[in-house]
């Protein structure tokens, strides 16, 4: 005992001296270095420091749940450092959760696998969610690289759960014997759920196969990054420069002054520069009266990765569909579309090409009838040539502002935002659902341009909170998007807090923020996936809400779209924001028609892209694919969209969404969910349109359900038969009413 207390103090003492050397040296070495190398020093050590002390504690605002009405994140008290530590916690926990139900000696049950893994994970939710708001609508230099650090490591999270063959065991056991579970129909559809998950994600294969998909989809990971950054390369050499300011004619000054500035950024003087834009027509092409400069740029567009240089992406599209076929392989399907679809609604490629070649012969007549159109006016302009796709977009807008004429100034004092919101967007959910709102000053908010409502049932009981984030800002990504900061989940006895975001013009100081039409059709949408969200009525959160399938999820956010026009909500709030004046019928009019304008095209060239896409991944391991080109050509024509005149909205070349953004085997999904909202809305034309009685029947049926009935049912269900192509025909103006 003696000897070993002696040891631990001549221990301590010799640390000390040398301790004490350490410091003796480094001050001897500072001493020598310059200046700024000390600062760097100290700056390395201070950084080190504040690391190590970053640690997870109770005064993380991530640590337990908010104490806020709703648990709405308390955004006065969350700053960008407590992520990184909530995150790397909220993983580990989450883990050391699953570990202990994978290991867990009691037989597997319901409740000890599935109710249990639904439970598990809350902090690393918490921490997720409002991250997402903050990376999407209000981020920052800090925020983004450490989105870039997380990315891989949630990833990683996510595969260590699905392959957990542990863990897997007792929900197959879980599974086999479930069912007793009828009577709980949620109960049972969780089950399936998570089963068919775990499965497609590869738990059933061997340890030698399961090895072999990791490496697959390894590769597939860095080929589909090379194909993401090639495009981005290809892009933006492939721009458009112009040496003299004639061949420009028809754009205005302002995208004159740009193309200026952005050839000038590139040491390009008196040269003019238009950038690429992702999809094959390029906005400008409506203005550009240059027939020759029109062909250059569609050709600059069509052939931006076929250069044969390091930015040709046919190569590493090739490879991609073949792992993804030899992928799918190794799962025991045909192709990856067959793969990829078991959890959908469309559920097989057969039942996608079969609603292709619904809407095919009459997307393509509509869009050979506008062809015909604009030659006729090209013709009647003494052009002396045959349409090209160049010079669609500059004669439909001629034919566009002689028969729809939509002036943006006349229309927009008729919308303005919050007007529409509170007796449009609302007034409607209150018309069809029952609901109301209330505006909340109290709760914190990550911007002061965010709005906070409260929103009550129809018996004054509380439903959830809606956030509202309108305006653009320089620091929130591009579009108009919706999401949960809290989810809804009876198991855990939370509602739902949701939030949609916008990109419209901020008006300056004191002035009204006057919107278009096109913006009042979006805050539909997004509003229309907060209904989906704010119903949701699950017990599990893995069923609740908008957690539906890719074509599914649209539905709702489309279906709401519909009631921006209905008279009875739109004479509500379409008025005049200074004389209070409703809107005129001749405007309303003309709304409508536009609607249908060009329609042929633009669902022909959609249509087309889809097409690609699902040739691209019907493939099989052993198809023999030699030049990219003749494939696609092919594809269009077997399919029937190889119209010279309407090119696919993205060639296989540039299709970012099905090579690089995780819609692969999914384009489709957007044509999909607009013959569910058609038809759908087409069933309240025929019982009365917008009633209470047939709003709460839709919120029963469809808004409240979640994932929790098979898809294909859901729909039977409300609308009586399986969805039908003729209302959007319609709606398209592809066949009349
Ligand atoms: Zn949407």
């Amino acid at each position: 005992m003696a000897q070993e207390e002696l040891f631990l103090t001549c221990f301590f003492v010799l640390q000390l001296l040398l301790l004490h050397l350490y410091l003796r040296i480094l001050k001897i070495i500072l001493m020598k270095l310059s200046l700024r190398l000390r600062f760097l020093i100290i700056l390395i050590v201070l950084t080190v420091c504040g690391k190590s002390q970053s640690t997870f504690s109770a005064s993380n605002p991530f640590y337990s749940q908010s104490k806020l009405p709703y648990e709405a994140p308390a955004f006065d008290k969350i700053k960008d450092a407590d992520f990184k530590p909530a995150f790397e916690e909220g993983m580990k926990v989450h883990l050391a959760e699953i570990e202990k139900i994978a290991d867990n000696p009691a037989p597997a049950t319901f409740e000890n696998t599935l109710v249990a893994m639904e439970k598990s994970g809350r902090l690393l939710d918490r921490t997720n969610n409002v991250f997402n708001v903050l990376t999407g609508a209000n981020t920052n230099p800090a925020l983004q690289s450490l989105q870039e650090e997380e990315a891989p490591r949630l990833a990683a999270h996510q595969d260590a759960i699905y392959l957990n063959t542990k863990l897997f065991k007792r929900i197959e056991k879980v599974y086999n014997d479930r069912n007793p579970l009828k009577p709980d129909a949620e109960a049972k559809r969780l089950v399936e759920y998570i089963y068919q998950q775990f499965v497609l994600a590869g738990a059933k294969l061997t340890d030698a196969s399961k090895t072999r998909l990791k490496k697959l989809n390894e590769q597939e990971a860095s080929l589909s990054a090379k194909f993401t950054n090639q495009l981005l390369a290809a892009a933006k050499a492939g721009a458009l420069i112009v040496d003299n300011t004639g061949e420009l004619a028809g754009l205005s000054q302002g995208v004159l002054d740009a193309a200026a500035r952005d050839a000038k950024a590139k040491k390009l003087d008196n040269k003019w520069l238009i950038p690429l834009q992702n999809t094959t027509q390029q906005p400008v092409l409506q203005s550009l009266s240059d027939r020759a400069i029109r062909q250059k740029l569609m050709s600059a567009s069509l052939n931006r990765a076929e250069k044969s240089d390091s930015n040709d992406t046919r190569n590493t599209i090739a490879q991609i569909a073949k792992i993804r076929a030899e992928k799918a392989k190794l799962m025991g399907f045909a192709s990856f579309a067959e793969w990829k679809l078991q959890d959908q609604m469309a559920k097989t490629p057969e039942a996608v090409q079969k609603f292709f070649a619904q809407l095919v012969p009459a997307a393509t007549a509509k869009a050979k009838a506008e062809a015909a159109d604009i030659q006729a006016l090209i013709d009647k302009q003494n052009g002396g040539f045959k349409l090209q796709p160049w010079d669609w977009d500059y004669y439909a807008e001629q034919v566009r502002k002689e028969k729809y004429d939509l002036d943006d100034s006349q229309i927009k004092p008729y919308f303005e935002l919050y007007r529409v919101l509170e007796d449009g967007v609302f007034y409607a959910a209150n018309q069809l659902y029952g609901v109301t709102f209330k505006q909340r000053h109290d709760l914190p908010v990550y911007q002061n341009d965010v709005r906070v409502y409260e929103v009550f049932d129809k018996d004054n009981s509380t439903l959830g909170l809606f956030y509202c984030d309108y305006f653009k800002r320089d620091n929130k990504s591009g579009g108009a998007w919706m999401s949960n900061m809290v989810g809804q989940t009876k198991l855990l006895g939370t509602m739902p807090v949701i939030y949609n975001v916008c990109n419209f013009t901020k008006p300056a100081e004191g002035q009204p923020a006057l919107i278009s039409f096109s913006d009042v059709t979006t805050m539909f949408h997004e509003f229309g996936h907060g209904l989906h969200g704010l119903f949701a009525s699950q017990k599990y959160p893995t069923l609740s809400g908008t957690s539906v399938a890719r074509d599914f999820v649209e539905f709702p956010s489309q279906f709401n779209e519909h009631w921006a026009l209905d008279p009875k909500v739109l004479y509500h709030y379409a008025v005049h924001y200074k004389t209070g004046e409703p809107i005129p019928q001749t405007l309303v009019d003309k709304i409508k028609k536009a609607g249908t304008f060009n329609q042929g095209y633009r669902l022909t060239e959609a249509l087309a892209a889809s097409a690609l896409d699902m040739q691209w991944h019907t493939l099989s391991p052993t198809d023999s694919l030699k030049n990219v080109d003749e494939f696609e050509r092919a594809s269009l024509k077997k399919t029937g969209l190889d119209l010279p005149e309407v090119p696919p909205r993205y060639r296989s070349t540039y299709f970012l969404h099905i090579w690089g953004n995780g819609y692969a085997a999914g384009y489709y999904a957007y044509q999909w969910t607009e013959m569910l909202d058609d038809d759908a809305y087409s069933w309240f034309e025929e019982h009365g349109g917008l009633t209470r009685a047939n709003g709460q029947r839709f919120r029963d049926m469809i808004l409240s359900r979640g994932n929790t009935i098979e898809y294909g049912k859901m729909f039977r269900d409300f609308r009586g038969h399986d969805p039908n192509i003729i209302p959007m025909q319609q709606s398209r103006g592809l066949i009349a009413r």
